[in-house]
């Protein structure tokens, strides 16, 4: 297969660093009310943009981690996605994992997966998906600490109930 763009070599690069600029985001967003999902996307091993879900502050379905930082660089990523790594506390859902793809980044590196709405069955079986990810769809860094993000926001949930937060979870 012929890919266009710059290729990273993805086994060189430290990516509990960058994690830990995404579990950061995760951390303001629980801090927030917001379920604790965070990203950075890297180039170059710079941070170009941060993100965090704002679902709950927002009260919109559509404020997402990955689709709102995707958002707010696009024209930085319009002239660099495929040279971008996206870092994500929470595997993509199947919505920012279309964005992802939609984006033109090919690179995708997330703490700890989500067997409900995270996109690994279209990655794994949309053949475009995948092509477009370069294989690059790696998972489990720094797990540990984004599901105790999860485990403290739902523990929170179950301690004050609120009409707002009804509905599936998302990333
Ligand atoms: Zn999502």
């Amino acid at each position: 297969m012929t890919f266009y763009g710059p290729q990273i070599d993805i086994n060189t690069i430290d990516h509990e660093v960058h994690m830990t600029e995404a579990l950061r985001e995760a951390q303001a967003a629980l801090e927030r009310g917001d379920r604790p999902v965070g990203c950075v996307i890297v180039h170059d091993g710079r941070i170009v943009e941060r993100g965090s879900n704002r679902e709950f502050t927002t009260r919109s379905k559509f404020e997402h981690t990955k689709t709102r930082a995707l958002r707010s660089c696009a024209p930085y990523l319009f002239e660099h996605s495929n040279g971008c790594i996206l870092y994500t506390t929470v595997e993509p859902c199947i919505m920012c994992l279309g964005t992802i793809v939609m984006a033109n980044i090919r690179y995708v590196v997330y703490g700890t997966a989500d067997p409900v709405a995270g996109g690994t069955a279209m990655y794994s079986n949309v053949d475009y998906v995948r092509r477009s990810i370069r294989g690059c769809y790696i998972g489990r860094i720094l797990a540990d600490q984004s599901e105790r993000l999860q485990v403290t926001f739902a523990q929170h949930k179950v301690l004050r109930p609120s009409p707002q937060r009804k509905g599936r979870e998302s990333t």
